[in-house]
């Protein structure tokens, strides 16, 4: 869901304006799966723009990013820092979604693994809201909170770091190296 702002490093906030170097582009979802998908998640995500149209009140900034199926509000101005996705729309502190940040399980030390890309692993989100729509928020809290223990966080790295597996099931291991 969230994505702290942070660097493999486990500093906060700086970013860096590239991609991580394993970022893969993945392949596209088929449209009419999308089509459904958006139309099942439309609960979620008009709940997303009215939070970002809230937020507009306080600059924050929108921009559609079609390869990312969503519209984003950059410069979201609550939150401890990063970006969570609502439906199609993901609310983003920062300025920029093309930047590098530490996996959930390499912050919490479960094992080093590389920097990956924010927008693909918000991206992952979007497509999971695509297959449960009004479901995806009961489902994900089923799993565990914001954070490296819950599925839906390492698929959604995984996805970011691979190009494949954002469907949280089976889930991917707990560590890897
Ligand atoms: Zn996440």
């Amino acid at each position: 869901m969230t994505r702290p702002a942070k660097t493999a490093e486990g500093v906060s906030a700086p970013r860096r304006a590239v991609a991580p170097a394993n970022a893969v582009e993945p392949a596209p979802l088929p449209t009419a799966g999308i089509a459904l998908g958006m139309l099942w998640a439309l609960p979620n995500t008009l709940v997303g723009l009215l939070l970002g149209a809230i937020g507009m009140a306080f600059g924050a900034r929108p921009r559609v990013r079609p390869g990312d199926l969503a519209c984003v509000f950059h410069h979201w101005p609550w939150g401890p820092g990063g970006a969570i996705t609502i439906g199609n729309v993901i609310l983003h502190t920062g300025d920029d979604l093309d930047v590098a940040c530490a996996t959930y399980a390499h912050a919490a030390g479960w094992g080093a693994e590389p920097a990956v890309s924010l927008a693909l692993h918000e991206r992952a989100h979007v497509y999971q809201y695509l297959v449960l729509g009004p479901l995806f928020l009961p489902v994900y809290l089923a799993c565990g909170g914001i954070g490296a223990r819950n599925r839906f966080e390492r698929a959604a790295d995984r996805f970011a770091a691979t190009g494949r597996g954002w469907w949280p099931w089976p889930a991917p291991p707990r560590a890897k190296r």
